[in-house]
């Protein structure tokens, strides 16, 4: 019997805890300037501005905002799955967890394990995406492109709006130029990768399949993606279906993605029937 290894070396390195709490920490320090300096001026001079301004902002602002602390908080915290015994595909060996693993799954030298269906290794979450978090991972760079070019917005509402010219005026100002210049770009990096993202689910190919094919290569910052095929292409839909789960009402929350055809949204590759992956459903979840 071949056995073979894909241990996926590309996108880890050591850990990086201080690039994951600039992260929450930039995140945290967008919603306290927006609300304590930005929302502040059409508060105290709602004159200035048009009806509603500031209580429409505020619940659009906070509504992005805590979609990003969720789906960000989860796809660092919470477990993108673990493979363990694979019965499945007994091909895939990996040498360093010593274990016989489920198709797909790739060992993160980071993270010291298999994971399941897995994307890539983060380094903004320090975490790997796979199976249990590719939806959060998703809805948190899309909260983050969206909601940081809202935060933009705001930010030069307020640089351009009324504003006493004092010393300390001019000086938060210039500080929140650069504010917002430094959420411009993430804001830009973040909605490309969505694009990314999106263009590679929708042919249900992980972002470690793409770089291994096409090399590693950041063309996507430009929305360059190389066309590519994939043995998992089931229709746009159910690859969809494969990362957002089965149920609609719950498409839009941080939910775990729930596939009930193949009951845990494992990718099922083309020659394992349903009823083989159903049968060996408890070996997909291990945190
Ligand atoms: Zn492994
Ligand atoms: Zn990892």
């Amino acid at each position: 019997m071949a056995k073979h290894d894909h241990d996926s070396h590309m996108f880890e390195d050591k850990p990086s805890q201080k690039v994951f709490m600039f992260t929450l920490l930039m995140t945290i320090f967008c919603f306290i300037s927006i609300y304590f300096v930005v929302l502040e001026d059409p508060r105290s001079h709602p004159d200035h501005y048009p009806e509603y301004y500031y209580e429409f902002w505020l619940a659009v602002y906070f509504h992005v905002w805590s979609f990003t602390m969720y789906n960000l908080l989860l796809t660092a915290f919470k477990s993108p799955g673990k493979t363990t015994k694979n019965q499945i595909n007994p091909n895939e060996f990996c040498k360093r967890c010593n274990i016989d693993r489920i198709e797909r799954s790739h060992h993160c030298t980071a993270c010291k394990q298999c994971t399941l269906r897995m994307d890539h290794h983060c380094r903004w979450t320090n975490t790997c995406v796979g199976l249990r978090t590719h939806k959060n991972f998703l809805w948190y760079i899309f909260y983050t492109g969206f909601g940081g070019s809202t935060h933009v917005f705001l930010c030069i509402t307020y640089l351009l709006g009324p504003g006493p010219s004092t010393l300390s005026n001019i000086l938060v100002k210039g500080l929140f130029y650069m504010h917002a210049a430094i959420v411009g770009f993430f804001s830009y990096f973040c909605l490309t990768l969505l694009v990314f993202q999106v263009k590679l689910i929708s042919s249900n190919i992980s972002s470690l399949e793409y770089f291994k094919e096409m090399g590693v290569n950041f063309g996507f910052i430009l929305c360059k993606v190389y066309p590519m095929e994939s043995r998992y292409d089931q229709g746009i839909i159910p690859n969809f279906l494969q990362v957002i789960g089965d149920d609609v009402l719950f498409w839009l929350f941080p939910t775990e993605a729930r596939n009930y055809k193949f009951e845990t949204g494992y990718p099922k590759p083309p020659d394992v029937s349903s009823e083989d992956i159903l049968a060996h459903g408890e070996f997909l979840f291990e945190d």
